[in-house]
């Protein structure tokens, strides 16, 4: 491996991690949710997620299957969880603010929380975030309880190449970090079980191995990625969602 890829592969390690930002603003129809509506059956049963992407771009197959995957190792729900996709026909702007991103889900959204029923909005754009976070773009955004952007135009740039991980392992691991956003890590709703949030980073774990880190930085998780490995949630914060009513 040249220089250059190295330093590509590093760059994008840093991307991944550091390319989550968390926000609490409030959402359009998923406003009252929270972790513990997640992680226990004792309000819902059944999880719908809805999936609206940008004609053709539709998400991966394997995301669709490691979104489940994950949810359903860590959330008890008996009704199952399903994914509905929904195309958007409207082109993005190249460059997209939360603004747009939530303009998009007032419009698309057709899923909505009721009955026994839970639902989130994944919205997988095919635009930037007009926000980078210091030398990084931003690949994905829990913008709300019930909601999440992704941006595969960015995330196409850093993947799919020599020297890149595969399109669907990077698109499988923002969305499972967003997703472990959603179920409250880190001290973001799900209370920790012991302390392991990242000083520097908030709501985001101390451990470089696990899923919710913010930064990757050494050669075994560069080889993991590259190797078609999805970084998993660590103990601590495993922990953290069986001691607030997940698994
Ligand atoms: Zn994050
Ligand atoms: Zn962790």
């Amino acid at each position: 491996m040249d220089i250059k890829k190295i330093t590509l592969t590093l760059i994008l390690l840093t991307t991944f991690i550091c390319g989550c930002k968390k926000k609490t603003n409030s959402v359009n129809d998923s406003g009252a949710q929270t972790p513990a509506n997640y992680l226990s059956s004792s309000d819902y049963g059944t999880l719908k997620i809805e999936i609206a992407y940008n004609a053709g771009y539709p998400p991966a197959s394997e995301t669709i299957n490691n979104i489940k995957s994950f949810l359903s190792s860590h959330t008890n729900k008996p009704g199952g969880i399903t994914v509905v996709l929904n195309e958007i026909t409207e082109a993005p702007p190249a460059r997209s603010s939360m603004a747009d991103i939530m303009a998009i889900e007032k419009k698309y959204r057709t899923v909505f929380t009721s009955g026994d029923i839970l639902t989130t909005f994944v919205y997988l754009s095919n635009s930037e975030y007009e926000e980078g976070q210091g030398n990084y773009q931003t690949l994905g955004i829990e913008y709300g309880p019930g909601s999440i952007v992704l941006f595969g135009r960015t995330m196409r740039t850093l993947s799919g190449g020599i020297g890149q991980p595969p399109y669907y392992i990077l698109e499988s691991s923002v969305a499972m970090h967003e997703f472990g956003h959603i179920l409250g890590l880190v001290n973001a709703g799900s209370k920790m079980v012991s302390s392991h949030m990242d000083g520097a980073h908030a709501h985001h774990c101390n451990n470089k191995e696990c899923l919710m880190y913010f930064a990757v930085e050494t050669s075994d998780l560069v080889a993991n990625l590259l190797g078609g490995s999805i970084p998993a949630l660590d103990g601590n914060c495993t922990n953290d969602l069986r001691a607030n009513g997940g698994k």
